[in-house]
């Protein structure tokens, strides 16, 4: 099994150069276009599309914490380290929906 770490560090060995030269806010703009992707797949009901755009999304995301120097292993598992940050629950029994972007 891979973690996110290894696969963080997997897209690290692949594309730390061209991440570099891109930075933060480049890597940031092909994340989004790649999410936007993955919508177009979801919307064209596109089965391997979506795991193609889903795995996209992955690999961009790992890329843009590349490019910032953060552990995405870390900080997504001291922030949802097996309950819901907000009620900590699990499963969560919040009342609202999720924080909208
Ligand atoms: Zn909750």
């Amino acid at each position: 099994m891979t973690s996110i770490r290894e696969f963080q560090n997997l897209m690290r060995r692949l594309y730390r150069v061209r991440d570099s030269k891109r930075g933060a806010k480049a890597t940031h703009d092909w994340l989004k276009e790649e999410v936007d992707e993955l919508y177009e797949a979801i919307e064209a009901i596109n089965k391997e599309g979506i795991a193609e755009e889903l795995a996209d999304v992955l690999a961009w995301l790992a890329s843009l914490a590349n490019v910032l120097g953060v552990d995405l292993e870390e900080a997504a598992l001291s922030k949802y380290a097996g309950s819901c940050p907000k009620c900590d629950s699990s499963p969560c029994i919040c009342t609202s929906e999720r924080k909208e972007p």
